[in-house]
């Protein structure tokens, strides 16, 4: 199980799987991608192998930003339902997750009580609890910020806004997530290895950290809302 993100100016979807793909040695049941260009986003997911992701995936429909994952269920079954991303019911907040939440039932009750969920999974509370809380502050980091105050467990978490495409907003807690530098562009990754096809600069994550990544910009601040100044790496592997 792992995540990807790129927010740039190329075609995202081969990206996306291309470093989906890398990463299915972490284990997977299934697998999707959220992408989006200016008009619209795109939800694609399969059970299966990446290969079979991408069969699904539209050809003709070209996104500059998204956020992958390959899932090892740990709550739900593996199922095209099950996967990520998932989707607020708004239709307004996309997620992948990467990790277990451990009081997600108690979120459900003390924040959630109406919700229908369309999942059985742990992740969907998070994207739903961002949509919630952002409709009270209106402002989607603080929202997101939020929401970190009041999960316990692990995770590794990209997510997307449709009110703001020029985003994504990420964040760690006891899961893997590097973030990665180019000209143009920039990635999320849960391993360095799986976009060495785009980028072999990155910059480490730490927990309690929350970053807005952008196509020419990465702003990480720490819980106190302070910026974090962090050197890039440069990671000698082989591809
Ligand atoms: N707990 C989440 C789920 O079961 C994420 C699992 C993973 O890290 O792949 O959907």
């Amino acid at each position: 199980c792992g995540i990807v993100g790129y927010i740039g100016e190329e075609d995202v979807k081969e990206i996306l799987l291309k470093g989906l793909e890398k990463l299915e040695y972490r284990g997977y049941d299934s697998a999707g991608i959220s992408v989006r260009n200016d008009e619209e986003l795109k939800i694609f997911k399969e059970a299966g192998r990446i290969k079979d992701l991408r069969d699904t995936v539209a050809p003709g429909f070209d996104a500059t930003s998204g956020i992958g994952h390959t899932r090892w269920a740990t709550h739900g079954a593996p199922s095209v339902t099950n996967a990520h991303p998932h989707q607020s019911a708004d239709g307004r907040f996309t997620i992948v997750h990467n990790g277990v939440i451990e009081n997600y039932e108690q979120i459900k009750e003390e924040y959630l009580p109406n919700m229908d969920f369309v999942s059985s999974t742990d992740t969907e509370i998070i994207v739903e609890l961002i949509s919630h809380f952002s409709n009270e502050s209106e402002d989607t980091a603080e929202a997101f910020k939020k929401v970190l105050g009041v999960l316990h467990g692990s995770y590794a978490l990209g997510l997307m806004d449709n009110e703001d495409k020029d985003v994504i907003y990420v964040a760690k807690n006891k899961s893997p997530l590097l973030l990665g530098k180019g000209e143009g562009f920039n990635v999320i990754t849960s391993d360095a290895m799986a976009m060495l096809h785009k980028t072999n600069e990155f910059v480490e994550l730490m927990d309690g950290e929350v970053v807005t990544l952008k196509k020419d910009e990465i702003v990480i601040q720490d819980k106190s809302g302070n910026t974090v100044e962090r050197d890039s790496y440069i990671a000698e592997i082989d591809e």
